[in-house]
C-alpha cells in the first residue's frame, strides 16, 4: 500500500503553493513597511518552554501538543504557537540589550493535535509579529494596525475586529474572583472540563464552546466592571489611537483567549467564511508583559498577534480575490538537430541570465512534438533553431500576441525581446508597473516579471 501524508497535513505545490507565496509576498511587504524585521525560530523547542509560557492548564498544552523524547532522552515539542519560540530566541540572544524596541515577525508551520476538519489541521502555518519593549498603548494600537493593514490589503471582505482587555494582575485577580462566585453557583451545569477550570483557571471558562449556551452564561460578570482604574485608562488610550486610524472595532467583553500569557489588550479576528462554522477566527493576538520576565529575561513588555495562513487563503478566496495571475513563460526555444542544440542552450542560458523566464524541449522530440511541448508553458515567444539559421547566426522568432514571424540575429534576439516586451506593455495604463496586481489596467501581468 502506498504511504499517505499524516492525517491533518497537506501538500502544498502547482496553484496552491503559488498562491501561498503571493500570500507570504504581501505579508512580508506590509511588515517591511511597518519596519518588522522577520525571524526563523526552530520548529523543535525542549517542551518546558511550552508549559512554562502557554501554560500547563490550557489545552494546548494539556492535549494538543506532539512531544517526543529525542534520543538522548530529552522532552522535546513541536512548536504549536510561534510567541514562545521568538521570546525564548529574544531572551536567549539577548535582543533586548540596548534597551530599544524590537518589531520581528514570522512566517511558519505550527503543529497541534486537534481534530482535523475545515480550517484546522494538524500542521498549519502562522504568520505572526511580536513587538518587544514598549508597554504604550500606542505599541498596542500599531499591532492592531498592521494586522487591520494585513485584511485591507487583501481587501477581505465580512470582517470583524473583537477587542477587550484583561487588565493588570489586580484587575483579572479581581475579575478571576468574581467569575469563580458566579460560574459556582452552576457548577452542576458545567462540563467537565470548565468544572477543571473552575479550580484552575476561571477566565478559560468563557472560553468553553459547549457550555456557551447554557444559562450559566446569561448573567456572567462584565470584565469592565472589574477593571482597575489605571487599566481602565490604558484601554482608553488603545481605543482612542483605534478611532484616530479610522480602525472599526467591536468591543467584546467575554473574548479571553486561549492562551496563559495574555495581558491588558487582547483582540481576535474573525472573518465570515462560507463552510468554516466555528473555524473563523483568522487571527488573535494581544499584550503579554511578563513572559519574557516568565522566562528568565528582564521585565520587558510585549504584544503581537499571530494569523492562520490556511484561514487567511481562505478568507482571501471567499472574497472573490485572485491571488496571482496564471501567466506564461517569455520564451520557448525550439532546436533541430545536434548543433542547434547545443547553440539553444547557450541560449536558453543567456536569457535565462538576463531575466527572461525560458524553457526547452528536455525530451529529444521533433519541430511538432517541440511545438506540442512548449503549450505547456504558453510562452510570449517561440525561437526555433534550424541548421540554416544556425549557419547563418540568426533564428526565427513567432511573436504571439501578434502572430508576427521574424528572422534575426541570434546576438539580438534578447534586446529584441525585451524591448518588444517594454513597448507592447507602455500601451497599458499601468505602463507595466502593476506588478500584475491591478485588475483594470488591462495588463496581461507579464509586467510583472520585467
Ligand atoms: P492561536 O495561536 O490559537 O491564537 O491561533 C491563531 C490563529 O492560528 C487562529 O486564529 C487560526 O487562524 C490559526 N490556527 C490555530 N489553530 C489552527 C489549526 N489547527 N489549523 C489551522 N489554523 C489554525
Amino acid at each position: 500500500m502506498a504511504i499517505t501524508k499524516v492525517k491533518g497535513t497537506y501538500d502544498s505545490f502547482d496553484e496552491l503553493q503559488k498562491k501561498y507565496q503571493a500570500l507570504e509576498e504581501k505579508i512580508r511587504m506590509v511588515c517591511h513597511i511597518f519596519n518588522y524585521d522577520e525571524i526563523k525560530t526552530p520548529i523543535m523547542e525542549y517542551s518546558e518552554l511550552f508549559h512554562r509560557t502557554v501554560g500547563e492548564t490550557s489545552d494546548l498544552v494539556k492535549k494538543e501538543t506532539y512531544d517526543f523524547l529525542d534520543r538522548g532522552d530529552r522532552s522535546v515539542t513541536l512548536r504549536p504557537e510561534g510567541t514562545a519560540g521568538v521570546v525564548r530566541s529574544y531572551i536567549e540572544n539577548k535582543m533586548y540589550a540596548n534597551n530599544s524596541i524590537s518589531k520581528l515577525f514570522y512566517i511558519g508551520p505550527m503543529f497541534r493535535y486537534e481534530r482535523p476538519q475545515k480550517g484546522r489541521y494538524r500542521q498549519f502555518h502562522q504568520f505572526g509579529v511580536e513587538a518587544f519593549g514598549s508597554s504604550d498603548p500606542l505599541m498596542d494600537a500599531e499591532v492592531i494596525s498592521l494586522a487591520v493593514t494585513i485584511i485591507k490589503a487583501f481587501a477581505l471582505k465580512g470582517i470583524k475586529v473583537h477587542l477587550n482587555s484583561l487588565g493588570d494582575e489586580e484587575s483579572r485577580e479581581n475579575y478571576r474572583r468574581a467569575l469563580v462566585e458566579h460560574f459556582s453557583k452552576y457548577r452542576e451545569t458545567l462540563c467537565e472540563d470548565c468544572k477543571m477550570r473552575l479550580e484552575k483557571n476561571p477566565l478559560r471558562i468563557l472560553d468553553c464552546k459547549v457550555d456557551k449556551e447554557k444559562e450559566a452564561f446569561k448573567n456572567v460578570p462584565n470584565i469592565y466592571d472589574y477593571l482597575s482604574p489605571s487599566s481602565k485608562e490604558r484601554f482608553d488610550k488603545v481605543i482612542s489611537y483605534l478611532k484616530a486610524m479610522n480602525i472599526d472595532y467591536i468591543i467584546d467583553p467575554m473574548l479571553v483567549r486561549g492562551l496563559d500569557y495574555y495581558t491588558h489588550t487582547i483582540f481576535e479576528i474573525e472573518a465570515n467564511i462560507e463552510g468554516f462554522g466555528a473555524q473563523n477566527i483568522m487571527c488573535g493576538g494581544g499584550r503579554y508583559d511578563n513572559l519574557v520576565s516568565d522566562l528568565g529575561g528582564p521585565q520587558t513588555p510585549g504584544m503581537g498577534f499571530a494569523f492562520g495562513l490556511e484561514r487567511l487563503l481562505a478568507a482571501v478566496e471567499a472574497s472573490g480575490r485572485t491571488l496571482y495571475k496564471k501567466r506564461g513563460i517569455h520564451l520557448f526555444i525550439i532546436t533541430l538537430g545536434d548543433n542547434a542544440k547545443a547553440e539553444g542552450m547557450r541560449l536558453l542560458n543567456d536569457m535565462r541570465f538576463g531575466g527572461l523566464i525560458t524553457e526547452i524541449d528536455y525530451k529529444n522530440g521533433n519541430l511538432k512534438q517541440q511545438f506540442k511541448a512548449s503549450e505547456k508553458y504558453d510562452p510570449q515567444y517561440i525561437a526555433i533553431l534550424g541548421e540554416d539559421e544556425l549557419k547563418n547566426n540568426t533564428i526565427n522568432l513567432k511573436i504571439k500576441a501578434t502572430n508576427e514571424q521574424h528572422t534575426i540575429y541570434l546576438d539580438d534576439l534578447y534586446d529584441y525581446i525585451v524591448n518588444d516586451i517594454n513597448n507592447r506593455m507602455s500601451n497599458y495604463s499601468c505602463g507595466g508597473s502593476c506588478s500584475g496586481s491591478c485588475d483594470s489596467c488591462g495588463c496581461d501581468g507579464s509586467c510583472e516579471e520585467e
